[in-house]
């Protein structure tokens, strides 16, 4: 055992959206990992732990080992000679990485998409429509009394989120932690969350539009038949016990999970989610916020954004950005057999896509950047191995509540950063696309300004 010891305080898990800013690491230089984590999680526990450095060369063309600058050269060449390239995901790495694959996807005329499109993409949607009233989570933690978990179960995808934030910690108007706070849980089966609610409110699948229409009836003071109860399997006294609540508190909250996101009504629900929110207010401090579920999806939402007017599944194909979701989104391109050659970043999508679209992984050439070996990276014409965010590599993630967080890395990786290889692909790509016309970088005074619509 190695002698060279170093502790890390106030390091950050980057596993789940609640980015825990506050884990003390033992880390063995020597050896390169984590021995020991304290004020974490399972899940955080094993983040960590689990990420120590492979023995994996630095990258891979066609299966066999290549340098780094040779790979770059690779890859460069696929997206500068691609019709129509995707780039994919971005939950799992800096945001200053993903504001250069931002720069690269537009320099290419591409597509930039996340992992918000096959999870909170129906939130996104809901938001441009009808608005967001929104919170931190150190507000949460100091004001709010009623807090309703909607359509997820945070006591195993989240399990610091209650007791960090949103249930047991003592607050400034919570001075007395859970006595203080009154916790529902609204989901369609019993999970390890409805054991810390007081009241767990069971909807039959599908039907959470109309449970939030008719609270929005209540609230408002309109009536709602009893049949509620046959449509969505919540009993009318028990959908006025809760009108009631929300509107009597004094800051209000409601927490939703994919179980509303991605069920029957999509964007419907969340936008449901989102007008009882806003409808609220009429009565009492009322806020909204999905439960992110990559540790910096929040901030590829917020890159993106920034960079392009729109959150997830934006094409650059016209010299300007536009955002269709159903089109432009990465599951989409792949099944329709539209996408051309992939980027894929720090994710493995070839794990849990349909089918396909991982059978359209297998026809387009691939350039995957990722610590490890995944089914996606299997599939690359050119692989990365890349040092892991967090862990080795320093920069800024989104904490679920839009928070910017920095990193303490805990140790140094030979491998390169995501936004190392990003960089250097695009400059490589700006060297190639100003040699062709019509395909000229963003930046470059030759530049054609592409046709606007009519
Ligand atoms: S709750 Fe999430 S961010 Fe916090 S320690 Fe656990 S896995 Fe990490």
């Amino acid at each position: 055992m190695s002698e060279n010891i170093r502790i890390v305080e106030n390091a950050t898990c980057t596993f789940c959206g609640c980015v825990c800013d506050d884990q003390v690491l033992t880390v063995d230089v020597d050896e390169h990992r984590i021995t020991k984590v304290k004020n974490t999680c399972a899940l955080g526990r094993a983040w960590f732990t689990e990420h120590g450095i492979e023995d994996r060369p630095p990258a891979l063309i066609d299966g066999r080992e290549a340098t780094t600058a040779e790979a770059v050269e690779a890859a460069a060449q696929i997206l500068a000679e691609a019709k129509f390239p995707i780039t994919y995901v971005l939950s799992d790495t800096t945001s200053e990485a993903q504001r250069e694959a931002v720069a690269i996807a537009d320099m290419i005329g591409g597509c930039i998409d996340t992992t918000t499109s096959v999870c909170h993409g129906p939130s996104g949607i809901a938001f441009e429509g009808v608005g967001e009233s929104t919170m931190s989570l150190g507000e949460v933690k100091n004001r709010a009394d009623l807090i309703i978990f909607w359509g997820g179960n945070p006591a195993e995808s989240h399990p610091r989120l209650f007791g960090r934030y949103a249930l047991t910690p003592k607050g400034m108007f919570t001075p007395n932690g859970r006595k203080d706070r009154t916790a529902v849980l609204v989901d369609v089966r019993r999970t390890k969350s409805a054991q810390v609610a007081d009241i767990f409110i069971q909807v039959k699948p599908g039907k959470d539009f109309e449970l939030l229409w008719a609270l929005r009836a209540l609230v408002r003071g309109g009536r709602v038949s009893p049949d509620i109860a046959q449509r969505t399997g919540v009993p009318l006294a028990t959908l006025e016990d809760l009108a009631e609540r929300m509107k009597s508190c004094r800051y209000g909250v409601m927490l939703f999970g994919m179980g509303l996101t991605m069920t029957r009504g999509r964007h419907f629900n969340s936008g449901a989610l989102l007008a009882l929110a806003n409808d609220l207010n009429e009565f009492t401090h009322f806020v909204a916020k999905p439960v992110r579920g990559h540790g910096n999806v929040t901030g590829a939402d917020n890159v993106v954004s920034w960079q392009t007017g729109f959150p997830f599944g934006v094409n650059f194909s016209r010299g300007y950005p536009r955002f269709n979701p159903g089109e432009f989104t990465t599951v989409d391109l792949l099944a329709t057999g539209d996408a051309d050659a992939a980027m894929i970043i720090a994710s493995d999508p070839a794990s849990n896509f349909p089918k396909k679209a991982i059978e359209r992984m297998h026809e387009i050439p691939m350039i995957v950047l990722d610590p490890k070996e995944t089914q996606t990276s299997r599939l690359a014409k050119v692989a990365f191995t890349t040092a892991t965010y967090g862990i080795n590599v320093p920069g800024t993630v989104y904490r679920m509540d839009d928070v910017a967080i920095p990193l303490r890395p805990a140790f140094d990786s030979p491998y390169p950063s995501d936004l190392e290889i990003l960089t250097a692909i695009k400059r490589r790509l700006q060297e190639l696309l100003a040699e062709k016309p019509g395909r000229r970088p963003y930046g470059d005074p030759r530049r054609p300004h592409a046709a606007l619509p009519a």
